[in-house]
């Protein structure tokens, strides 16, 4: 058990090239911690800092309270899973989880007991004897996490470990790497481009993007509260929708060059006064707008429905103002009409507030 404080990282690959940029996060002993982010944005060379796998340009990691930096990666009692398993083909199932332990001289009866404990958890005791070929994918991360757990170490680094299986498969090991996280209590990194996997998995996250952390949060406040643009539109889906609004005179905000006018209550007019005369942009959610009128503090919009997806429990409806696309979920499972014209109310207590210049919230006073 450990816990795990990057501050001031730095990562250069090409001189001159900030990979990862001052990055500081505080990950707690036993915390579950996610790593989010687009393709290319620092994740995989965050995890192999911590691993020791590359090095810092700049900055400190400590493990415990421990400064590693100069810790080679055998030495800082780390699991690493991957999302390529690589087991050995002709090795069974047992030797697989138990070669790390006999590579480290483990006794035979330790590396029993090891095996068998991570097998318990991890309900493969019947998979034992069998070579991977004769496994199906799911049941090959099995394996691979099971050789992280035998180790028994103090940290768990997660990198997209759960890609290469098909979404269902996906979403039931999410939940079995979370209950192994309940049951070792162990601190764990995990890494993953899929924003539902972070929600789901994260104690708290931490969402990146060009290898700068933008908000490190609960899965609820970096939903309820992102703090820019970027958090706000890459958490949720389908995502919030942006509509950029003049400002004109601190009474209406004049939304969508016209098309939306929303008069500004009591409750925003101090927040709006700085930005008169130019202008934000607002974020409602999908949710957030209704086909029914929820009554007092919605704003009636009229939007033409170009495309709807039936789910079965919910739609989603994909209208557009003629300028701006916005997308709608809704519990009113009825039937809708392309190219209609639909009446649809944002609840204005739910919008979102951004600088367009430095893609801030600006905060409600
Ligand atoms: P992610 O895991 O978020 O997809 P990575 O951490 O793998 O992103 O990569 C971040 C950036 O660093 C990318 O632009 C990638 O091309 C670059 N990069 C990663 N590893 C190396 C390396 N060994 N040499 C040079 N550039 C690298
Ligand atoms: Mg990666």
């Amino acid at each position: 058990m450990a816990r795990i404080e990057l501050k001031h990282l730095t990562k250069e690959f090409d001189k001159g090239v900030k990979v990862i940029s001052d990055l500081n996060i505080n990950i707690d002993d036993g915390e579950f911690l996610v790593l989010v982010g687009p393709s290319g944005c620092g994740k995989s060379t965050t995890l192999r800092l911590i691993a020791g796998l590359e090095e810092a340009n700049e900055g400190e990691i400590y493990i415990g309270d421990k400064l590693v930096n100069d810790v080679p990666p055998k030495d800082r009692d780390i699991s690493m899973v991957f999302q390529n398993y690589a087991l050995y083909p002709h090795m069974t199932v047992y030797d697989n989880m138990g070669f790390g332990l006999k590579l480290r001289k483990f006794k035979k009866k330790e590396i029993e007991e090891r095996v068998k404990y991570a097998a318990d958890i991890l309900e493969i005791g019947h998979l034992l004897k069998r070579k991977p070929k004769q496994l199906s994918g799911g049941q090959r991360q099995r394996v691979a996490l099971g050789r992280a757990i035998v180790r028994k170490p103090k940290v768990f680094l997660f990198d997209e470990p759960l890609s290469n299986l098909d979404a269902k498969l996906r979403v039931q090991m999410r939940t079995e790497i979370k209950k192994i996280h309940n049951r070792l209590k162990t601190t764990m990194v995990y890494v993953t481009h899929d924003q539902v996997e972070a929600m789901t998995m994260g104690e708290r996250i931490s969402v990146m993007k060009d290898g700068i952390i933008h908000q490190v949060d609960t899965p609820l406040n970096l939903y309820d509260k992102p703090v820019d643009l970027f958090v706000a539109g890459f958490m949720g889906s389908p995502s919030m929708n942006f509509i950029s609004t003049d400002i004109k005179n601190g009474k209406e905000l004049v939304a969508d060059e016209g098309n939306i006018q929303i008069p500004t209550t009591e409750k925003y007019k101090e927040m709006i006064v700085p930005f008169i005369g130019k202008s934000i942009v607002l974020g409602i959610r999908p949710e957030d707008i209704y086909i029914k009128n929820p009554g007092e503090d919605a704003v009636k919009v009229s939007l033409n429905l170009e495309v709807f997806e039936p789910m079965g429990n919910e739609m989603f409806l994909y209208f557009t103002t003629g300028k701006t696309p916005i997308v709608c979920r809704t519990s009113e499972v009825i039937s809708y009409k392309s190219n209609e014209t639909y009446s649809v109310y944002l609840n204005l207590d739910k919008v979102h507030y951004f600088n367009p210049e430095t893609g801030n919230v600006i905060k409600k006073n």
